[in-house]
C-alpha cells in the first residue's frame, strides 16, 4: 500500500523516504468507520488504541496551574529538569534501573522518542529485527530512517512471542536494534522474566546488537502477571538497551503527547539532536501534567486495569464462543487478537467468499457496522484486532452483532 500514486496522481512527487511507506490501516479504517457514522449508520469502532477513561482530574489540574504560572515557554530540549527526575524516579521506584538526568530524555509521545532514537542510530542498510504481530509504526518509522525492518512471524502457539532460536537466527553483521514491545500493541501478549532470559542470553552474545523495549502498557496487566522490564534482568544490557514508555496509555493522556526513554548517556544525546531539529522541546504544559502523572497518586491505574480485565474477559468468552474464531488470553494491553482461519472461505449473505481477514473485517464493518482492525494490518494473518477500551455496554451491542454476522456465513 503505497500513498506514491496518488500524489503523483496530484502533480507532486514526494520524497524517496516516504514513498514506500503505508498509510496506516488502523486510520484508514478509523476515517471509513467514522464517514459511516456521520451518515447515520450505527457503527461501533473497536479500533482505537486509546483509553475511553478522561485524564486524571489532579493531573489536569496541574496542567491548568502551569498555565496560570506562565509555565508557557519553551523548556530543555528534551524535557524540563523536574520531568526528568519525575522519570528517573519512576524507573528507580517502578523498574529497579538507576537511570541519571542525562540518561533520561523526553519527546512528543513514545512515538517521537521512536522516531529519535532509529533517526539518530540508522543508517542505510542498518537492520532492525522487529517480531510479528507488530505495531505497524515501528517498520513505517524504520523504513522512513532509510532502515530494513527484519519482520519474524512469531506463532500463536508460542503467545506471539519470540523465540531465542528465531532472534539468534534473524541475527546478521548489519542488525542494529531488536525491538520488544511487552505487553504488545497488538497481541496483549507480555513477556515474563522467563520469557525473556533466554533471549537477553542471546543478545548477551552478540554485543553488536542494540535492545529497544517498549514498555507502553506496562501498567495494563492482568491476572497478577509480573510486569519486568530486560535492563532490569541484565544491567549489562544497560549500555545498549533504550527503555521506553509513556503516559498516553497508563494515565488517559493520548492528547498530551508525552513519551519518555531511559538509555545510554551518547544515545540520548544523539536522540536530542534530533529532536531540537524537529520539536525544540515537548510542550510546557504537558510536561507539568506528566510529573503530575508520574509523581502523584497511583492508585488510579489499578482501578482501571480492574475495569479493562473485566472487558477483557467478557470479550475473550465471546469470541472463543464463536465458530471458527479463536483469541488466546491476552496478559496485558486493552487488545485482543483473535484467528478467523475458521471463517474464511464462506459465503456472506450477499453472496462474496472471504479470502482474507481483511475480507472478513470488510464484512464486519459493512453488514454488522463493528469496525475491527485486521492481522494483515500488524503483519500476519488471518486474525484480527479488537480495542475493548470501550464501554460494557457497547462491548455487548459489538459482540451480539459480529456473533449474528458470523453465524450468517454459509459453506
Ligand atoms: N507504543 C505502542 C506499542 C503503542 O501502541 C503506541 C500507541 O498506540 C505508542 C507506542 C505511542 O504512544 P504515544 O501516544 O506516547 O506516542
Amino acid at each position: 500500500m503505497t500513498i506514491s500514486v496518488k500524489v503523483e496522481e496530484a502533480g507532486f512527487r514526494p520524497a524517496m523516504r516516504i514513498a514506500s511507506v503505508g498509510v496506516s490501516k488502523i486510520l484508514q479504517i478509523g476515517a471509513r468507520a467514522a464517514a459511516m457514522k456521520r451518515e447515520g449508520r450505527p457503527v461501533i469502532i473497536l479500533g482505537a488504541g486509546e483509553p475511553d477513561f478522561d485524564t486524571p482530574d489532579h493531573i489536569k489540574q496541574a496542567a491548568k496551574a502551569a498555565i496560570d504560572a506562565g509555565d508557557t515557554k519553551y523548556t530543555a530540549l528534551d524535557g524540563s529538569p523536574a520531568l526528568k527526575q519525575a522519570v528517573a524516579a519512576k524507573f528507580k521506584r517502578e523498574n529497579g534501573i538507576d537511570y541519571a538526568m542525562d540518561e533520561v530524555t523526553v519527546g512528543t509521545g513514545a512515538k517521537q522518542i521512536l522516531f529519535n532514537a532509529f533517526m539518530a542510530t540508522i543508517d542505510a542498510g542498518d537492520e532492525v529485527i522487529i517480531p510479528t504481530p507488530y505495531w505497524t509504526s515501528y517498520s513505517d518509522i524504520v523504513e522512513v530512517c532509510g532502515g530494513t525492518a527484519v519482520l519474524v512471524p512469531c506463532d500463536a502457539d508460542a503467545g506471539f512471542r519470540l523465540q531465542a532460536e528465531q532472534l539468534e537466527r534473524a541475527i546478521t553483521p548489519k542488525t542494529r536494534w531488536v525491538l520488544l514491545n511487552s505487553p504488545s500493541n497488538p497481541s496483549g501478549a507480555a513477556y515474563s522474566a522467563a520469557d525473556y532470559r533466554p533471549l537477553i542470553e542471546v543478545l548477551v552474545r552478540h554485543p553488536h546488537v542494540w535492545l529497544m523495549v517498549d514498555d507502553m502498557y506496562e501498567h495494563i496487566i492482568y491476572d497478577g502477571f509480573e510486569f519486568v522490564t530486560p535492563v532490569a534482568l541484565e544491567p549489562r544490557l544497560k549500555e545498549r538497551a533504550l527503555t521506553i514508555n509513556g503516559v498516553s496509555k497508563a494515565y488517559a493522556m493520548t492528547g498530551w503527547r508525552i513519551g519518555y526513554a531511559g538509555g545510554p548517556k551518547a544515545l540520548i544525546k544523539a536522540m536530542a539532536v534530533v529532536q531540537s531539529q524537529a520539536t525544540s522541546c515537548p510542550c510546557s504544559v504537558s510536561q507539568a501534567a506528566a510529573i503530575a502523572a508520574l509523581n502523584g497518586p497511583q492508585d488510579v491505574l489499578k482501578e482501571r486495569q480492574e475495569s479493562f480485565r473485566r472487558r477483557r474477559d467478557l470479550v475473550v468468552s465471546r469470541l472463543n464462543a464463536i465458530p471458527g474464531l479463536e483469541c488466546r488470553i491476552p496478559e496485558g494491553a486493552f487488545y485482543t487478537f483473535s484467528g478467523c482461519a475458521g471463517v474464511l472461505n464462506k459465503i456472506t449473505p450477499k453472496g462474496r467468499t472471504l479470502l482474507t481477514d481483511t475480507d472478513f473485517t470488510d464484512y464486519l464493518l459493512e453488514e454488522a457496522h463493528v469496525a475491527v482492525v485486521p492481522g494483515s494490518a500488524f503483519g500476519i494473518s488471518p486474525f484480527f484486532r479488537i480495542s475493548y477500551a470501550t464501554s460494557q455496554a457497547e462491548l455487548v451491542e459489538a459482540m451480539d452483532r459480529i456473533e449474528r454476522a458470523c453465524a450468517a456465513l454459509k459453506g
